[in-house]
């Protein structure tokens, strides 16, 4: 677990606690004494959850941890309880509520793409994103257009219902979801940990709304 994403929750005013694997057993348990959920960033998704083969381009997969994932966040749904799905997280949110992904974006999007993998340093936003003006995430930012950070080559693909689209890249790759009947449920594409630790203010905001919708 990097620890940008401590420091981000730190910063904002809450109390990061790490949820291991091996612990499928006490789900119960821990959706009910946790008050938020970050879902951190990762490898690839198993496609045949969302019913496909794994394409030619798919990195490495870790199942289990896809299994325990899914089984929080739809108890956390469940509850009502914040989500904060980061990168890997958005996909694996929206797998949970039953959308599907783009194993490999450059592979299975036909019209060009710009780079979503930068190389630059993490902390480093490299590409914009456009925001719907009349969503929790142009809310909590006060901004309908702002730059991010880029590290992924898969992205959500059809986003289904609590989730809706609320921002894409110039290429018209879905950037952020969030869910219109939950308390906060956002889902980012990009890393706003690093970016939140190195001082930028429009990732401080996300968590901090995470942090005070979790209270
Ligand atoms: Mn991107």
């Amino acid at each position: 677990m990097a620890n940008d994403y401590m420091q981000a929750v730190i910063q904002a005013g809450g109390i990061p606690v790490i949820l291991p694997m091996g612990m499928e057993e006490d789900i119960e348990e821990i959706t009910n004494r946790i008050d938020g959920l970050i879902l951190s960033g990762g490898g690839d998704i198993d496609p045949t959850l969302f019913g496909e083969e794994p394409h030619p381009k798919l990195g490495s997969i870790s199942p289990g941890r896809d299994n325990y994932e899914i089984k929080i966040i739809q108890k956390m749904l469940q509850l009502n309880k914040p989500i904060l799905a980061i990168c890997r997280g958005i996909q694996i949110l929206n797998i949970a509520v039953g959308g599907n992904m783009f194993q490999d974006i450059y592979s299975q999007i036909e019209s060009p793409l710009i780079q979503h993998s930068q190389n630059a340093v993490r902390y480093h936003p490299s590409h914009y994103v456009y925001v719907e003006k009349n969503s929790m995430l142009s809310e909590i930012t006060g901004c309908t257009d702002f730059k991010v950070n880029s590290f992924h080559h898969q992205a959500v693909r059809n986003v289904v219902e609590p989730l809706k689209v609320v921002a894409r890249s110039s290429d018209g790759v879905i950037e952020a979801v969030e869910s219109s009947v939950h308390r906060f449920v956002l889902g980012v594409q990009w890393h706003p940990e690093p970016l939140a630790v190195h001082g930028d203010h429009i990732s401080q905001k996300i968590f901090q709304r995470f942090i005070q919708s979790s209270l």
